[in-house]
């Protein structure tokens, strides 16, 4: 007798961490499976633990092996922790991908900007549709969030249905787009949920995150305000934020001018799917001259201290088109990102220091999350009444907190799991089932590479303690056939006593090797490795520091 199918749900990325979002769920039994992925992000790399890594992609493995079975790949929504693998991971699973109009364009709009000839293409899913993907029916249900078109998605199988929150929060006016879909969600708690997967982020914030409406009310009053020049950055991609500083530059009488790339592809892409319809339209940054200050703003990218975007470059004063001076205001419409604050805090002093008035969200309500704080989520469970709850899309802190509250809930079965573990979510009891390979891959310049690449770890040691590096020749006899080489790379020329470094180590290796038996010297490996083991010793006890050293012995 053939086994039953089981629906089964893995995160290979998002769980215990922001960022790098991809899902799985896979219909059928040990023997075979069909696979579904939801989403594909990145995580941003921080300089000081992963020096010269951008970008952090799910090691996808293991949808490689399966990409037989793959059905396709589902966006929930545009943000770059949702799709911002796409373009280096897509091309290694080759599945057919589904998302609705504005992300597509988005897709599109970023695809072309790339230096590639890569043709990936997203087929459009109307928002509030369904597809059917192998055993799985996927519907694309609004949600409001701080981008436009973000769909909780319903996946229907012969097991049960799932909700796949996405990215979400409950507001009743988003500014672009319709609210969450709060009478379809119901709908699908009539009909019976088995499962619902959902956003962590603010799960320990109480309360309801404000409406995107107020902001919009608290930004047109600081414009209207204004004396001098406005500068608002935000992120590129809430065109809910942007339409709001428009209409509020509007109601000033002033013009909108545009800096920055991302800014402008958004903003494109958002007036072709009709997201920003009935706004003014944007001025290149060439006109911003051309306006008395009172009757300008500039919208900027550059809210988290990105040293190349518009904003750092106005602050540094360093800017072709756009200037500030004293008595000008800028408003970050935007929060810092934990691990930016150095960045964002150097262009917030460098501006108060030019006499700048700088408004943040510390302030005035000049930003909201887009995530859905404890009401909300206490909300969406009442409208789902899912049987299991399986909290995603946050560190350990979110998703405990998240799975208290369903507990609190009366929600039957609460788990909470780590990115790859492979949970049955039916029939019977939930439980986690088998272990899939996960983990992180590097975007290491133009090279992929497993996290557990030496060449990270030794670039964070170089950059502590720098290395060093000795070339020895012996003859044959085991005798030094001339003076070593020792270059030192990263680190202090003299001790503290004022000696060069270079000369201790270069006394230290002859001693070394002269020391060394006979027989031993006639192992290079040998001699390689006692050289290497007194050199980080010396420079430790010279410096208080151990380098890399990499020591190349030839016999001649
Ligand atoms: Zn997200
Ligand atoms: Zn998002």
């Amino acid at each position: 007798m053939a086994r039953p199918d089981e629906f089964t749900f893995a995160p290979l990325g998002g769980v215990g961490e922001i960022g790098m979002n991809l899902s799985i769920y896979g219909l059928g039994n040990r023997a075979q499976r069909s696979w579904l992925a939801v989403d594909l992000g990145v995580s941003f790399g921080d300089e000081e633990h992963l020096p010269g890594i951008d970008l952090i992609m799910p090691d996808i493995r293991f949808l490689e092996k399966e990409k037989k079975n793959l059905v396709g790949l589902v966006l929930t929504h545009a943000h770059e922790d949702h799709f911002g693998a796409i373009i280096d991971l897509w091309p290694k699973l080759g599945c057919p991908i589904y998302a609705t109009k504005f992300s597509a364009s988005l897709f599109a709009a970023k695809l072309a900007a790339e230096r590639t000839t890569l043709k990936i293409p997203i087929t459009e899913v109307p928002s509030g549709g369904s597809i059917d993907l192998g055993p799985f029916s996927v519907e694309f249900i609004p949600v409001a969030h701080s981008i436009p078109e973000s769909h909780a998605l319903a996946i229907r199988t012969s097991v049960g249905t799932v909700l796949h929150t996405g990215d979400w929060k409950i507001d009743p006016t988003p500014v672009v787009g319709p609210p969450t879909d709060e009478a379809r969600l119901r709908q699908l708690g009539d009909e019976g949920v088995l499962a619902l997967i959902g956003d962590s982020t603010n799960a320990v914030r109480d309360g309801r995150s404000p409406s995107e409406a107020e902001v919009a009310v608290s930004l047109a009053g600081l414009i209207k305000s204004a004396k001098g020049r406005v500068a608002v950055t935000t992120f590129a991609s809430n065109v809910g934020r942007i339409r709001a500083v428009a209409d509020a530059a509007k109601a000033a009488g002033r013009e909108v001018v545009l800096v920055g790339r991302a800014m402008d592809r958004v903003a494109q892409v958002a007036r072709e799917t009709g997201h920003l319809d009935g706004v003014q339209s944007f001025r290149g940054p060439e006109y911003y001259g051309h306006f008395p200050p009172d009757k300008v703003l500039a919208l900027c990218t550059g809210s988290q201290g990105e040293p190349r975007a518009a904003l750092a470059r106005i602050a540094r004063d360093d800017h072709p088109e756009i200037t500030l001076n004293k008595g000008d205001c800028v408003i970050f419409s935007s929060r810092t990102i934990p691990g930016n604050e150095k960045a964002v805090g150097s262009i917030i002093n460098g501006l108060v220091t030019q006499g700048i008035e700088v408004i943040t969200d510390r302030d005035h309500l000049v930003h909201v999350s887009g995530h859905p704080r404890r009401d909300e989520l206490r909300e969406m469970i009442s409208w789902v009444r899912p049987q299991l709850l399986i909290p995603v899309h946050g560190e350990a802190l979110h998703l405990n907190a998240h799975a208290k509250l369903a507990r609190q809930m009366g929600v039957p079965k609460v788990m909470t799991c780590r990115n790859g573990d492979l949970i049955r979510l039916g029939p019977g009891d939930p439980a986690v089932i088998d272990q899939l390979p996960s983990g992180r891959l590097y975007k290491d310049g133009t090279i992929l590479e497993q996290d557990t690449s030496r060449a990270v770890v030794e670039r964070r040691k170089m950059a502590f303690a720098g290395c060093a590096f000795v070339a020895l020749a012996l003859t044959e006899a085991g005798e030094l056939a001339d003076d070593p080489e020792v270059d030192l790379v990263g680190m202090p020329e003299n001790n503290t006593a004022g000696e060069p470094l270079e000369d201790i180590v270069f006394d230290a290796v002859v001693a070394t090797v002269e020391g060394l038996p006979r027989a031993r010297r006639r192992d290079p490996d040998s001699v390689a490795e006692s050289v290497r083991r007194t050199v980080r010793s010396i420079v430790q006890a010279e410096w208080g520091k151990k380098p890399l050293c990499t020591v190349h012995v030839l016999t001649v």
